[in-house]
């Protein structure tokens, strides 16, 4: 049975990764020390024998007993009210954590697969980005934190792939959304349902006309187990094309939840970028993957995800 660690093992997208690689029969070990994290979307898997969960700080050094194939590490805050609230924790989660990662995979003779992110790109320049933008990002900007650890954790894996020979993948994320994502995590599409189900009005930041493009969770797992088993260290994009404003999602959130609440217009944050929708013509020519699942799909499932919550999950505050 092959091995995997993944790290923030019980977050969002690390969770729905532990399920797959489960169905694919693998021994699991979660590992995540619940900053943004939750055990519940882990709790279905805490009776399997091929099942370990390890709480843990990856930004310490990392003991796994045994052997590891394979280490993902997506351990990291996600969300812009995560990582400005936990500004050091996510740099250090990116550089000190991902140093451990690597040395731990040295170690074990495993493969590494690093979470990386649309946000490499910063505020861009080119429309769609492609793997070889080299991007605009604001380092002392207040999304530098986020994104500098990313483009911090790229090298440093290039580095250990081109330097020890290691085998590594980057995977460069762009939104994505599904079931577990938390409803209070500050990101927009939690932030329209949950306004939506608590009968307030939908708060769009700036005029709404900037941009983001949304995939749906499956089909990025899906793209990121295909391209662990490639043979492709340099970044992929994974996300879906399909782009739409800002303004265009609340009201398809307000059509799709049926909400008499209207959009509201707030602030728009420093440096929030103004465009952004993933090419992937690397992704469907290296691992034959593009998305399956349209947003009105998506959103579906979705949104009967967030309906099913206690009711006390509506009104919980970020920290
Ligand atoms: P999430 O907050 O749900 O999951 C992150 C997990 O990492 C949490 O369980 C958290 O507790 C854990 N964690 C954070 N710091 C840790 C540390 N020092 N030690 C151990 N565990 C730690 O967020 P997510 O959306 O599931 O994101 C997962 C990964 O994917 C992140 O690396 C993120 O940067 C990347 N990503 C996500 C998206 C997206 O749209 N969801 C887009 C681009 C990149
Ligand atoms: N956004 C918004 N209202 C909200 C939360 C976010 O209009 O309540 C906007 C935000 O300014 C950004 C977009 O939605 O332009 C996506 O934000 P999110 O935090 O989900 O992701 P990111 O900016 O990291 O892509």
């Amino acid at each position: 049975m092959k091995r995997v660690l993944i790290t923030g093992g019980a977050g969002f997208l690390g969770s729905h990764l532990c399920d797959r690689f489960i169905r694919e029969g693998y021994h699991v070990i979660a590992m995540d020390n619940l900053i943004t994290g939750d055990i519940r979307n882990i709790e279905h898997l805490s009776h399997l024998p091929n099942f370990e969960f390890h709480h843990h700080d990856v930004s310490q050094f990392i003991h796994v007993p045994g052997e590891l194939d394979y280490i993902l590490h997506f351990a990291s805050p996600a969300s812009p009210i995560d990582y400005l609230k936990i500004p050091i924790q996510t740099l250090k989660v990116g550089s000190l954590g991902i140093h451990n990662c690597l040395g731990l995979a040295r170690a074990k003779g495993a493969r590494v697969l690093i979470a990386s992110t649309s946000e490499v790109y910063g505020d861009p320049t080119v429309h769609p980005q492609n793997e070889e933008y080299w991007g605009n990002v604001n380092p002392v900007g207040p999304r530098g934190v986020y994104d500098e650890a990313k483009r911090f954790q790229e090298a440093m894996t290039m580095a250990y792939h081109t330097y020890h020979g290691l085998e590594t993948r980057i995977v460069r994320i762009f939104n994505t959304y599904g079931p577990r994502m938390r409803l209070n995590d500050g990101r927009v599409l939690p932030a329209f349902i949950g306004q939506a189900l608590r009968g307030e009005d939908l708060t769009v930041f700036g005029d709404g006309s900037q941009t983001r493009s949304f995939c749906y969770v499956d089909d990025l797992v899906e793209g990121i187990y295909r391209l662990l088993l490639s043979d492709h260290a340099y970044p992929v994009n994974i996300g879906n094309p399909s782009e739409i404003t800002i303004k265009e999602f609340g009201e398809e959130i307000i059509k799709l939840t049926g909400t008499s609440q209207k959009l509201v217009f707030k602030e728009l944050p420093k440096d929030d970028p103004k465009q952004r929708q993933p090419d992937i013509s690397k992704a469907k020519a290296l691992l034959d993957w593009e998305p399956k699942v349209s947003r009105a799909e998506g959103l579906r499932i979705t949104y009967e995800y967030f309906k099913s919550l206690p009711e006390e999950e509506l009104y919980k505050a970020a920290y």
